[in-house]
């Protein structure tokens, strides 16, 4: 049994069993078993399922918020903001399920496909593991597991080790809707995650880059696809044209939004020089008014905990390191005396060698760095083995656009942090260390758990045999030649 812990006060509050590879293999089995007939109910049935599920989360919105709550040590606010976010994939992809997955009909392209109807089908994956971390424990498996059953999937889900609970709970809420045996939750730690990876049909990953690249080394070994979503080192570039009150209060927010433990927490700070005493004045400012605690759900705090104490201990690693080399702590910079609690701090006269800057932290940090202008700006965001989102603060969002273009990341927000993560018609994958493939980005979200089946049928009546099938012979091949040349040569070359 795996004991969980809520890192605010270091109570117990569950268990849950680590499940054996043998457990999992018997699992995927059932899973493989029942998918046939959840395909066959097509998108408007399975569908259906999932707005019963919707309606379900809303109706156990206060235990989830609480059973959440108890095992990330989060604040009452964010805890209670995982369900909304879950119930709005399910609307995205429930309403449009059909649209995306109906069959294509491409028009033929040239003289060999010009007698035939083409199409193409969506087929899903029959069995899809879902391999999540810790940081939101309904959120992300919900990004990832609802797109899957809609395409027709089963999902076998392996939540984090450290905070297995939600999903446990929303197991519950699906064996309790009556819904069809398609979507298991594995609990276990990395041993089970590998038996997931050893037995799915398609691996979706969320997690480190160290796991992601194991997970892409065993995937490949069984030829089967994966996509993985990994860690980031997001850059924050305030322009001096910007509302500095704006970009310092999405700053604060993005960079300390659940304890700063999400991939796309802003992690480095480029401020031009014009304004750079003005910022770091304002965060800290800012930074002095956030309330930190162990939330009893009554949404008195800010900032929660820490999820476990490997992740305190980077932080402060970071921090210590960076103040050794010179930096310094302009407000925080401690952990906090009881439970998994750090200090937001913010760190100035920092370069980038520098762990705070170029390692990922996952800790409520801000490291700020002054530019001379948003070319250099842009050349310090660029050097970074991450490349998951960035923002851009300027009084000009054109130009914020045209940076956009410049930046090496999968997603940029202008003037805003996080936005890209709920705009499900984007897609949302990292460059560089911090992915392979993507989730959602309309239609590709959901087709991603699907493969595809190219289908050729005669538009007209057929003979007996085909011009380009045996026997071959001088007249027949020779006018048939003489044809293709025609019907494919352009200019003089066709009549030559
Ligand atoms: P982690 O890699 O330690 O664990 C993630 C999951 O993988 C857990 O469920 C774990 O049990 C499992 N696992 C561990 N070893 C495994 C193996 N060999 N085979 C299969 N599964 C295995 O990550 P974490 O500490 O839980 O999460 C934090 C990381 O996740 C950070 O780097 C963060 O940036 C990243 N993250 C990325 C995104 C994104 O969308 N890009 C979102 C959230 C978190």
């Amino acid at each position: 049994m795996i004991e969980v812990r809520c890192p605010a006060d270091g109570r117990l509050v569950g268990r849950v069993p680590s499940t054996s590879p043998e457990q999992v293999r018997a699992a995927v089995a059932r899973l493989r078993e029942a998918q046939p007939e959840w395909e066959r109910i097509g998108p408007g049935g399975r569908a259906a399922w999932l707005r019963t599920l919707r309606d379900w989360l809303l109706d156990n919105d206060r235990h989830l918020a609480d059973v959440l709550q108890s095992e990330t040590g989060k604040p009452r606010a964010e805890a209670a903001f995982e369900v909304p976010v879950m119930c709005d994939i399910i609307n995205f992809y429930a309403k449009n399920a059909a649209r995306f997955l109906a069959d294509e009909h491409p028009r033929p392209h040239g003289p060999l496909g010009a007698p035939k109807r083409l199409t193409t089908t969506h087929r899903p994956y029959p069995v899809v593991g879902v391999i999540t971390p810790w940081n939101f424990p309904l959120a992300i498996p919900a990004m990832d597991a609802v797109p899957a059953l809609l395409a027709g999937a089963a999902v076998a889900l392996k939540p984090s080790e450290i905070t297995p609970l939600t999903a446990v709970t929303l197991a519950r809420g699906w064996t309790e809707i009556g819904a069809p045996p398609v979507f298991t939750v594995l609990t276990g730690a990395g041993a089970t995650g590998a038996a997931v990876v050893d037995e799915a049909d398609f691996v979706q990953f969320t997690g480190s880059t160290g796991t992601g690249r194991a997970i892409a080394t065993r995937a490949a070994q069984r030829l089967v696809p994966y996509s993985l979503e990994l860690g980031g080192k997001d850059p924050a570039i305030v322009l001096a044209d910007a509302d500095l009150d704006r970009a310092v209060n999405g700053i604060v927010w993005g960079g300390l939004f659940n304890s700063g433990q999400a991939c796309v927490s802003i992690e480095r700070v480029y401020v031009e020089a014009a304004v750079h005493d003005e910022f770091v004045a304002k965060l800290v400012a800012r930074i002095g008014r956030l309330r930190q605690g162990g939330d009893d759900g009554s949404y008195r705090y800010d900032i929660g905990a820490m999820a476990t104490p490997a992740q305190r201990d980077l932080v402060r690693r970071h921090v210590t390191e960076a103040i050794d080399a010179g930096a310094t702590a302009v407000t925080g910079g401690r952990p906090g005396e009881e439970g998994l609690f750090f200090e937001p701090t913010v760190l100035v006269d920092v370069d980038h060698s520098m762990a705070c800057v170029r390692e990922e932290t996952f800790g409520p940090t801000l490291p700020v760095i002054k530019v001379a202008d948003a070319d250099e700006a842009i050349r310090l965001a660029n050097d970074s083995t991450y490349g998951l989102s960035a923002s851009v603060w300027t009084g000009d969002p054109r130009r914020g656009e045209r940076l956009a273009r410049e930046l090496d990341v999968g997603a940029v927000n202008v003037n805003d942090a996080y936005s890209n993560l709920f705009s499900f018609t984007l897609p949302h994958g990292g460059w560089k260390n911090s992915g392979l493939g993507a989730r959602f980005g309309g239609a590709q979200g959901l087709r991603k758990y699907t493969r595809r089946t190219a289908i050729t049928a005669p538009r007209l009546p057929t003979a007996n045999s085909e011009i380009t099938w045996y026997p071959y012979g001088p007249v027949r091949s020779r006018l048939l030649g003489r044809l293709l040349r025609v019907l494919t040569a352009r200019g003089a070359r066709r009549w030559r």
